[in-house]
């Protein structure tokens, strides 16, 4: 889960950040309209939470463009406590929900959770995969019944198969869904991950496929 979080204020912004990754999520933070294009623009995210009163392009000026570019990208405006303007315009404008400041962090954090699993089958909260589950709000995965001790970027990993849903994931993919800019993780950073992650599930019916040059994906029980 990339969640890209665009606030111009310092505070509330590291607020933010800090609360969403403490929660497992890998989170970039803009504080200006231009960096949210631009970032939008080169980057795949799952979530974008987006401040509407952004210096330089405003956050709706952003979501519209964003929208225009044909990008499914869930989003969660922030609004002035009372402008009831600001949200019918954000709704309007292709936002999926939105908050007015002020909010408590746990209301954030049930929104986040609401709006990451809405890309998944029936908006169920729980995916099963052969003998695999993973319950999304929880962010426990289990194998056999058993839970799995996962580390954040095994978790990381899990989840962006199990939301591609047998696909294949290229190794770049992967490189965007467990990092933030600035981080250097390389491609072999990622085997190992996978090697990882590979183990853990050695005791189930699923298996991490490796499609040599291209990436890989997680092979349901029964298809070969
Ligand atoms: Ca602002």
């Amino acid at each position: 889960m990339h969640i890209l979080v665009a606030e111009d204020d310092p505070s509330l912004a590291e607020g933010l950040c800090r609360s969403l990754r403490h929660a497992g999520y890998a989170v970039d933070c803009v504080t200006n309209g231009n960096e949210a294009d631009a970032a939008l623009e080169t980057n795949e995210f799952d979530l974008l939470i987006l401040d509407i009163g952004l210096p330089k392009k405003s956050g709706l000026e952003v979501l519209k463009r964003l929208r225009s570019r044909n990008s499914a990208v869930a989003v969660l405006i922030l609004t002035a406590r009372d402008s009831v303007h600001d949200r019918v315009s954000g709704l309007d404008a292709g936002a999926d929900d939105y908050l007015a400041k002020p909010f408590e962090l746990a209301e954030l954090a049930a929104r986040v959770r609401a709006l990451t699993r809405r890309g998944t089958a029936g908006g169920s909260t729980l995916i099963t995969h052969g003998a695999l589950t993973y319950d999304q709000v929880g962010r426990v995965a289990r194998l056999n019944n058993e839970p799995l001790d996962l580390s954040a970027r095994e978790l990381r990993l899990l989840e962006t198969f199990l939301q591609r849903d047998g696909r294949l994931v290229s190794k770049d993919q992967l490189v965007n869904q467990l990092c933030e800019w600035g981080e250097e993780v390389s491609s072999n950073a990622i085997e190992v991950y996978v090697h990882r992650l590979r183990k853990k599930l050695e005791p189930g019916d699923v298996r991490i496929v490796t499609v040599r040059g291209l990436g890989y994906s997680l092979e349901k029980p029964g298809t070969k």
